[in-house]
């Protein structure tokens, strides 16, 4: 906890003001936003920055954007990993282009499905593949395979999980260990002890007791936790969840739509996970929406002999536009050109001197904060030591130091990650753009502990 409220209070004051002076055209923007946008905004999580009113986006490529006050940005969040790509890869965009030129939707194949498939099942250790067009809706799609081919009604996460708007997934423990809806789960549908069970991350013999019940039809799980801070895996403690899957007859999907970002075959080829679904989202169509759901020959076999062809367009799975030649044209490109194995050599390489740049003044004010890397991710917290699991990276949040923290670097041209104190590096992301931030963070804590 950061003691001094007061000098925290006046420094974000103090921010504001600067924040207020070099963003006009930005406020322009928003004035006229607001008349028919709640809050100025075409989707209300747009509105979670810090500052008075959101900034507007003129241009970006590369690690780069330029806002419409003409400031130059060193893009950290790159669309929450949307963007992890880089913005407007030429070779992902020269796809599209093409695509989109040649028609964009079809309900019918073309060949960059079979070749896209391909790519993945070189990647990953699945060897047959769906699409869609969020990884929400991926998740959303494994849960229901899963119940399909298992029979069983309910689903586990990992406490303080995220996996997108997916309903069964807003569960977390309160302090009696009973499962309960997450902090502002809008309109929440049913009770969420009905669909989910939650156990933490790293527990082994929570996770016992929670599948031993067979109900359990999937445990969704990030490989390492990335929602909630980065949370790492202890060691073993994946053996021990496909074991345990294994044991008593629950789908292991494993969402890598984050974790990616350890490398270009995600934290499932690191540390050599064999999941029963894997799911990938957010950055795989070169910034269009795409995602794709892997499954084991086994359980896609299952799935498939339970349908019948007569109720696959209405069954629950899939949608009109999943799986579209533009989002195909987008992921074979970005799988083939931009997002390589080399591209994943330079992006984790700038993440290490990022956290090294974070550590180090960490250690010069002797600051109680960590930083954990995730290959081309990387996250401090408000805690001397790295969470072991959910909660106890919950319990070191502090959104208005985070707010403040996040307004200091934005004034300085550097964009982080709105949720999370998170950055990310894409393809080009260069030393010069990493040690603007590590100046800038030295220059913060400065204003906090010197
Ligand atoms: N899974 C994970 C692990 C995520 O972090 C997110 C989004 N942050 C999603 C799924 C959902 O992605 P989308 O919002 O693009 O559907």
């Amino acid at each position: 906890m950061y003691e001094d409220r007061e000098r925290l209070a006046a420094a974000w004051e103090s921010e504001l003001e600067v924040f207020r002076a070099a963003r006009p055209r930005s406020a322009d923007q928003w004035q006229r936003a607001i008349e028919h946008l709640p809050d100025g905004v075409p989707m209300l999580w747009m509105a979670k920055w810090p500052g008075p009113w959101p900034v507007y986006v003129e241009s970006a490529g590369g690690a780069h954007f330029t806002c419409v006050d003409g400031i130059d940005h060193v893009d950290l969040c790159l669309g929450d990993t949307g963007a992890m790509c880089g913005h407007a890869p030429e070779a992902s965009v020269a796809a599209i282009e093409a695509q989109a030129r040649r028609g964009s939707t079809f309900m019918l194949p073309t060949e960059d499905a079979a070749a896209t498939a391909e790519l993945l099942s070189a990647r990953f250790p699945l060897p047959v593949w769906q699409f869609s067009l969020s990884a929400t809706d991926a998740n959303r799609s494994l849960i229901r395979y899963a119940r399909q081919s298992t029979g069983r009604r309910k689903i586990a996460v990992h406490d303080f999980s995220y996996h997108g708007t997916v309903d069964e997934a807003y569960a977390t423990l309160d302090a009696d260990g009973a499962v309960v809806s997450r902090r502002g789960n809008i309109g929440a549908p049913v009770p969420l002890d009905e669909t989910t069970a939650v156990v933490q991350f790293n527990d082994i013999d929570g996770l016992d007791a929670v599948l031993r019940t067979r109900e359990i039809a999937a445990l969704l799980i990030e490989p390492a936790l990335t929602n909630i801070g980065i949370v790492l895996p202890d060691p073993g403690y994946h053996d021990a969840v496909r074991e345990l899957c294994t044991r008593y007859g629950t789908i292991l999907i494993i969402d890598e739509t984050h974790t990616f970002s350890a490398g270009a075959g995600g934290l499932t080829r690191e540390l050599g996970l064999e999941p029963d679904a894997l799911v990938l989202g957010k950055s795989i169509g070169g910034g269009i929406p795409a995602a794709a759901w892997g499954m084991t020959r086994e359980f896609s076999n299952a799935v498939r002999e339970s349908l019948d062809l007569e109720d696959i367009d209405v069954g629950g799975v899939g949608g009109t536009l999943a799986g579209n030649a533009l989002s195909l044209a987008g992921m074979r490109a970005t799988l083939e050109r931009v997002l390589t194995e080399s591209a994943f050599g330079n992006m984790i390489a700038r993440s290490t001197e990022w956290t090294v740049g974070v550590q180090k003044t960490i250690d010069e004010f002797d600051v109680p904060w960590q930083v954990t890397q995730l290959g081309a991710r990387a996250e401090y917290s408000f805690r001397p030591t790295p969470p072991r699991d959910g909660r106890e990276a919950a319990d070191a949040d502090d959104f208005e130091l985070q707010q403040y923290l996040h307004l200091h670097a934005l004034n300085r041209g550097i964009l982080i990650t709105p949720f999370h104190n998170m950055a990310l590096m894409c393809p080009v992301t260069s030393p010069a753009d990493v040690e603007r931030h590590t100046e800038a963070f030295r220059e913060a804590v400065v204003s906090l502990y010197g």
